[in-house]
């Protein structure tokens, strides 16, 4: 499968927000992901039937440039969001985060993370 940065793009974004993907090389048959999380951020398979799989991880994502820390507003957003039942995106790629909640005595501790550029951060929400 040859790939543009364009066409690395356009499988990064329909992946990570769990869209559907046609082969950019035939633009016929579509492409199945296979992610795997590592320690230093994902490897994923892109295949297609006709023409093969490539395996992509996070440097080769174009959108690099974008990635960068969260303000401490964005933060407090992504948390309000999530308490109130809505699915925060990344505020850098627009990605849906993932949400791990760990119900404790006095606080609800949750761990926020992007799966495309890799940042996270916690936070205790006192309960009440
Ligand atoms: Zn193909
Ligand atoms: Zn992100």
């Amino acid at each position: 499968m040859e790939l543009t940065g364009d066409h690395i793009v356009a499988l990064l974004d329909a992946h990570f927000t769990g869209l559907q993907a046609t082969c950019p090389s035939c633009q016929t048959a579509a492409v199945q992901f296979d992610r795997r999380n590592t320690t230093d951020g994902y490897r994923l398979h892109v295949s297609c039937v006709r023409c093969g799989s490539v395996l992509l991880h996070p440097e080769h994502d174009p959108r690099v440039d974008q990635f960068r820390e969260w303000t401490t507003d964005e933060e407090a957003a992504i948390v309000a969001a999530h308490l109130s039942g809505q699915t925060p995106l990344c505020p850098a790629d627009q990605t849906p985060l993932f949400i791990d909640v760990a119900p404790a005595y006095q606080v609800t501790a949750i761990r926020v993370s992007c799966p495309r550029c890799g940042f996270w951060f916690d936070r205790d929400i006192p309960h009440g």
